[in-house]
């Protein structure tokens, strides 16, 4: 891999064959946002891209978690155009197109992960850094106009971008971005559930995450090697899934999420939820193979040794650099992963089962045991009971009467937050320190708890609620309330 410096931002090349491929790296992405921002960096993309003229060659732009690209195939002259087209439209954005982009990225509706991921990560994280992965948040139109400019001056800038080519850089290549500092990196994410839990969400099909160190080979395998096990078991043997899927998420400092997820045929969910758990114990508990280790690992040196896989190695180098995390080429990888044995594989994946999230989709029973013999206890985000101080309040007298369930429900709200118990007796806690927004639906708010937790806090479920909210207006940050988006429909 080779590397110059141009205009102050660092280019990793490499010849690879086919006309040559750019991609201007930044070193942010959806985890740098908070709810309150949230897609906020997509909208400086689309800003961006707004300002290009017709191009005949292959053009894009992407923000997933951790990384926003802007990238162009063509001749040399053609990406050079490309390229500094982009890099002027970053340092002076036509921020008066607000409205059109924010309406368009309504329309696209994005998403920075496959829904699975998103769901394990917010289950992991909470609504922040990475756990923002599902979320929405305030919608496009609620963006502040602060944040984007705030986004710019922290994100894109020569500081935190690379370059990345599969060629030498053309002649006259020229990268016109402001300078700017790299911004720290601190420690790696904490996490908000370290423990095995199972959890029921908004998902397409059962997933398992597992809090790792990504750059654990062994793991890496094992994962690999569950994933064969599950095509095999779910798809050609029982039919019940088509894609078996891994992925990951970085965290920080090499740490982060290790995913295993799985699409479900209609109704079969429950039984492909017990297909994945039951074949992640069995992994734990008697290992792979050495037959099916050397398999996995003559399938990524297949996929390191392809020669289209050169902007994807390039796409790693940028990303270690960006993020000041090793980078290590395609030999050194190999040779690594071909020492890894079996027992190894084993004992990496019998331990990081120890942080095991299982995720299923919406009404999925499952009754799962963890390696102990114990039950696999499910994620709920209650909190012990009521306080006993600050205002209470309850359903109308007339919702009582009608839904006897309704009169267990109760909305409390104190000097250190709000709580709620559902009709069925659950208790849901936000602490005002753990707000990430509030949405002004009408006279009614929404509060958004880090946890990740939603209180409804609206007139039309608890009766003479005008203390409440003014209470709720008073103790949250103005910054963190926002009226709920134009782009949502009524019936939402
Ligand atoms: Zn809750």
């Amino acid at each position: 891999m080779h590397r110059d410096v141009i205009d102050g931002v660092p280019v990793l090349w490499e010849q690879a064959p086919g006309p040559l491929e750019a991609a201007l790296v930044f070193g942010c992405g959806a985890r740098d946002e908070t709810f309150r921002t949230l897609g906020v960096t997509h909208l400086v993309e689309h800003l961006a891209m707004s300002t290009l003229p017709r191009l005949h060659h292959e053009h894009n732009a992407m923000v997933d978690l951790e990384l926003t690209q802007f990238t162009a195939t063509g001749r040399p002259e053609q990406i050079t155009a490309y390229l500094t087209l982009v890099c002027q439209a970053l340092a002076d954005l036509p921020v008066e197109r607000i409205e059109q982009e924010s309406g368009v990225l309504a329309a696209e509706d994005g998403c920075a992960s496959h829904p699975t991921v998103g769901a394990l990560l917010s289950h992991r994280y909470g609504i922040e850094g990475l756990g923002l992965a599902p979320w929405n948040g305030p919608g496009p139109d609620r963006i502040p106009l602060e944040a984007v400019r705030d986004v710019v001056a922290r994100f894109f800038h020569a500081g935190n971008a690379v370059l990345v080519l599969t060629g030498p850089p053309p002649e006259g290549l020229r990268l016109p971005l402001p300078a700017g500092p790299r911004p720290a990196r601190g420690e790696a994410q904490q996490v908000r559930t370290a423990h095995s839990r199972w959890q029921e969400d908004a998902v397409p099909g059962p997933g398992l995450g597992l809090d790792c160190d990504l750059a654990d080979q062994p793991l890496q395998l094992a994962l690999a090697v569950l994933q064969e096990r599950l095509r095999n078991t779910a798809r050609h043997q029982h039919g019940l899934s088509y894609d078996v899927s891994c992925a990951s998420a970085a965290a920080g400092l090499g740490r982060g999420e290790r995913v295993v997820h799985l699409d479900a045929r209609e109704g079969e969910e429950q039984r492909v939820a017990v297909l994945l758990w039951e074949g992640a114990l069995k992994l734990a508990a008697e290992g792979p193979s050495e037959e099916e280790v050397a398999e996995e690992v003559a399938a990524a040196r297949e996929l390191f040794l392809d020669p289209r896989a050169v902007s994807f190695e390039l796409e790693l180098a940028a990303s270690a650099e960006l993020f000041g995390t090793p980078y290590r080429p395609v030999p050194e990888r190999l040779a690594l992963l071909e020492k890894v044995t079996a027992e190894q594989v084993h004992r990496a994946f019998a331990r990081a089962m120890d942080s095991a999230l299982l995720v299923v989709p919406p009404g999925t029973e499952v009754s799962l045991r963890l390696p102990d013999g114990s039950p696999l206890p499910e994620a709920r985000c209650t909190a012990a009971g009521l306080p006993a101080d600050g205002q209470q309040f309850r359903p109308s007298v007339k919702d009582r009467l009608f839904h006897p369930a309704a009169r267990r429900a109760r909305l409390v709200l104190n000097d250190a937050g709000v709580w709620l118990r559902n009709p069925d007796g659950e208790v849901h806690h936000i602490p005002y320190r753990e707000v990430v927004g509030v949405e002004i639906q009408g006279p009614g708010r929404v509060v958004f708890g880090a946890a990740p937790c939603v209180i409804p806090v609206l007139p039309e479920m608890f009766a003479g609620l005008t203390p409440g909210l003014r209470a709720l207006d008073a103790a949250v940050p103005e910054e963190l309330r926002y009226a709920a988006s134009g782009f949502r429909s009524a019936d939402n």
